[in-house]
């Protein structure tokens, strides 16, 4: 590990500047702890990574790239929207691309939100919305989860006022893990105005139990104000390369366009995407998506053995809503060499990862219940 930074070693020049207000109430992103190298064996299970390093024909695409390095990407990501578009069944307008998804839902906030208006979201949920809502000047309204950890769909309705530009739903929700069905979607948006976009962030839906996940392509066709968020960077396995994307109607995709930053998507993060699209690489990844619902469902039943009720996780992680027990069950797993996420006194979200960090999660959590 680095050396601890050393306040004294450059003088600090006198502070001049004035920030803008809003930035003194942003929570700070907290990042999933590296594994450590301590000497120790550690799994780090903490940032919903892919255990899978890149497939060789993803791996080609990215070293040939680096052959261009000097170019500018193709800043219309051409090839890749058009890929996108035909995977979605709609025009390459439709596709908004950015360096990841969290990044594409800050265009979202800076396409639609101004000074004062209203992002509802539930609560807990992706640690990214407060950030990005607040630094571009909105206003979050959180809406606080069900007892089962699952989206509060009455109540985020009730919450759309005249200031609200956008709703975010995520689902599977991280870090809890409950998934929303295509008719709790569609209830939903019967109840909020057209002119209210509804973005739903499906970062994890190729871990979805695939006969019962939302139909959102459809959901897309039937309403002008939704947008698929979708990213690279889980099930994929290229959450280093940093790229994601929206699906939106072509006016909201256009403006997404004006507002993101130039030449976002990288060239090698491009073609990385755009390999992984390719039906023989798209095979063996589902295959890898299957792995890890079969490695959930593993897991699952081996902490139900135990007694844990856990809400039920369509994701590629688990999470163990202890309260008040939260950080020492975090501490106790780290010192047993895996690395979870902790979320304050709400709980503690754990991936699933290699088999053998997945064996160490139940030896853990066993240890846990016995101690
Ligand atoms: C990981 C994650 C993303 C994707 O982030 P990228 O910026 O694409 O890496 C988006 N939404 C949620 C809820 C996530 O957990």
């Amino acid at each position: 590990m680095s050396a601890p930074p050393d306040p004294g070693r450059y003088p600090e020049p006198p502070e001049t500047v004035r920030l803008r207000p809003a930035l003194e109430a942003l929570p700070a992103y907290v990042a999933g702890k590296p594994a450590g190298d301590d000497g120790r064996r550690r799994f780090k299970a903490s940032s919903n990574e892919s255990p899978f390093p890149p497939l060789p024909a993803v791996r080609d695409a990215v070293v040939a790239a680096m052959d261009e390095a000097n170019r500018y990407p193709d800043m219309a990501a051409y090839a890749l929207r058009e890929a996108l578009g035909a995977k979605h069944g709609v025009d390459p307008s439709q596709i908004a691309l950015s360096t990841g998804s969290v990044a594409v839902s800050g265009d979202l906030v800076r396409a639609l939100v101004g000074e004062g208006d209203e992002v509802v979201y539930a609560w807990r949920s992706f640690e990214a919305y407060p950030i990005l809502v607040g630094s571009h000047g909105g206003t979050p309204v959180q809406v606080p989860l069900t007892a089962e950890h699952e989206h509060d769909l009455e109540s985020m309705a009730a919450a759309v006022t005249d200031r609200t530009r956008l709703v975010i739903l995520c689902t599977p929700n991280n870090p809890t893990g409950p998934s929303l069905s295509t008719e709790q979607i569609e209830g939903f948006l019967a109840r909020v105005p057209e002119h209210v976009v509804v973005a739903i962030d499906e970062a994890y839906r190729e871990f979805h139990d695939p006969a019962t996940v939302a139909g959102t392509a459809g959901i897309f066709r039937r309403h002008g104000n939704v947008v698929l968020l979708r990213t690279f960077s889980k099930m994929q396995g290229l959450a280093g390369l940093r790229i994601g994307y929206a699906v939106a109607h072509p006016r909201l995709a256009r403006a997404l366009g004006q507002v993101t930053v130039p030449f976002g998507a990288s060239a090698p993060a491009q073609v990385a995407a755009l390999a992984s699209l390719q039906p023989g690489v798209q095979a063996e990844l589902d295959q890898r998506a299957a792995w890890i619902r079969e490695e959930r469902s593993r897991l699952v039943a081996a902490l139900a053995g135990q007694g844990w009720q856990l809400p039920r996780s369509q994701g590629n992680f688990v999470y163990f809503p202890l309260g008040e027990g939260s950080p020492a069950f975090a501490a106790f797993a780290e010192e047993r060499g895996l690395v979870l996420r902790g979320y304050g006194t709400d709980g503690v979200r754990a991936t699933i990862s290699e088999q053998e960090a997945n064996d160490l999660l139940i030896e853990v959590a066993g240890q846990w219940r016995q101690r």
